[in-house]
């Protein structure tokens, strides 16, 4: 039996785009993406037969807007239909945020913001290349932030550098943590734009650019074998005096600092896989004690009075996350209120911190088999756990910037 949407277009007022999209999503990863996943997991391997069948259905482009030849799906419509993915398989639906992530933020985002007419000019004639590479040659963008310190935070310029020379850019630096690394066809990586190699690199001068990955000079090196989110293969790249030309550009230089502050409901792409597991541990759960999960004995546990008090419990969570969730990103707009940007804060870490909790309680309410490596409840237990630490929204940044903001107004000190 087909599972039910995790957000019903009805119930929660989806539009119809909305409700097309996630179907296509749900009904793919239910078929398609939920039987490979347990061989990624286990060989740490990319989902590239996952890729093919998204390239196939529409979906690379979901975020390419409609007048490049792409669905034109704004950031709710990519979280509930990422969602969906991610229920099935954890691994596709995070990679697939970096590959979207490239789109919105050079689509829907940039959109939104009032930029000056040449600026606005230059960059629509240079997305429609990468825009043309998605939707028309199916090649994937990955989104390598991350350095290790404190730039993919927030807090610090980046060390990967791109130095101005005749007609291009040359990029050096070294990006951890870069999921797709070895698969993707470019890598959209964030690094600090310099016109001379001896200026000092300021977060202002932060530029978007896309690598490609066979261009001279990069390299993915290192192991991936970690705990959960096995399919992503998030190795690390280096750059080494990469020639990368104007074009490569995804956004004006100088214009991402402002569309990081101004767009913060952005960072809030990486919660749709988590929602998703959230989802498909509660589904697990329910199936598992009436005795219809997949590969297990009918034996059932749902008459047992702890057992129904725990998946109670289990939907009194998942409610919680589902409906702080969807109100975070049905008010995500540029230049969000303060109260907007504390409750996006406070939906990143519901949903992050809950998608485990609830894969921690299913676990301990199934019992002893339902963590055997035959069944899906494990992986999602292990993949759960990646949320809480995805820069810059960590669990415990969230809490940072909360405390703050709760009890400073902005300028306040407590230095008299
Ligand atoms: C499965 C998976 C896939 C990923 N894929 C990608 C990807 O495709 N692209 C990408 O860019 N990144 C990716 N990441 C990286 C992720 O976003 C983090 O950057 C990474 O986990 C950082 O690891 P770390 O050990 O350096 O973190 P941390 O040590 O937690 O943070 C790094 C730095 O951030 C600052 N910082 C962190 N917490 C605080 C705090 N509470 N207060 C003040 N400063 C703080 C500090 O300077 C710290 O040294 C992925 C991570 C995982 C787990």
């Amino acid at each position: 039996m087909t599972d039910a949407p995790i957000f019903a277009p009805d119930a929660w007022g989806l539009t119809e785009k909305q409700a097309r999209l996630t179907e296509i999503a749900r009904t793919l990863a239910a078929e398609t993406f939920a039987p490979r996943a347990a061989e990624y997991d286990r060989e740490a391997k990319f989902p590239t037969e996952n890729y093919r069948d998204m390239a196939k259905a529409g979906l690379l482009g979901i975020c390419v807007p409609e007048s490049e030849g792409g669905w034109g799906a704004d950031l709710k419509t990519y979280m509930l239909t990422a969602a969906e993915i991610g229920r099935y398989c954890g691994a596709t639906a995070l990679t697939f945020n970096m590959h979207v992530s490239s789109c919105l933020w050079t689509g829907a985002l940039l959109d939104g913001l009032d930029l000056p007419k040449e600026v606005r000019e230059e960059h629509h004639a240079k997305r429609k290349l990468h825009y043309d590479r998605i939707v028309r040659q199916g090649k994937i963008y990955a989104q390598p932030f991350s350095e290790g310190g404190a730039a993919a935070a927030g807090f610090k310029a980046f060390g990967t550098t791109a130095l101005k020379v005749e007609g291009g850019w040359r990029i050096n630096g070294k990006k951890i943590f870069a999921s797709l690394s070895g698969h993707a066809d470019y890598y959209g990586a964030l690094c600090t734009a310099l016109d001379h190699p001896d200026e000092d690199p300021s977060r202002r001068n932060t530029m978007y650019i896309a690598v490609p990955a066979e261009a001279e000079g990069v390299e993915v090196v290192g192991e991936w074998d970690p705990l959960g989110m096995r399919g992503t293969v998030s190795r690390t790249l280096l750059f080494k005096d990469v020639f990368v030309p104007d074009e490569a550009q995804l956004m004006p230089r100088g214009v991402y600092p402002e569309a990081a502050s101004r767009w913060p409901h952005m960072f809030m792409t990486l919660t749709p896989t988590y929602m998703g597991i959230a989802q498909a541990v509660y589904d697990f759960t329910v199936k598992y004690l009436r005795g219809e999960a997949p590969g297990t004995p009918p034996v059932k546990r749902r008459m047992y009075p702890t057992k129904q008090l725990a998946v109670a419990e289990m939907r009194v969570k998942l409610e919680q996350t589902k409906a702080l969730w969807f109100a975070a990103i049905s008010e995500a707009r540029p230049d969000p209120s303060k109260d907007s940007l504390m409750r996006a804060w406070a939906a990143q870490h519901t949903v992050m911190e809950n998608a485990n909790a609830l894969s921690a309680l299913a676990i301990r309410t199934c019992g002893g088999q339902s963590m055997l490596r035959s069944l899906p409840l494990e992986r999602l237990y292990r993949d759960s756990r990646c949320g809480s630490l995805m820069l810059p929204w960590t669990a415990e940044l969230c809490l940072d910037m909360l405390g703050k903001a709760a009890l400073y107004e902005r300028g306040e000190t407590d230095a008299d």
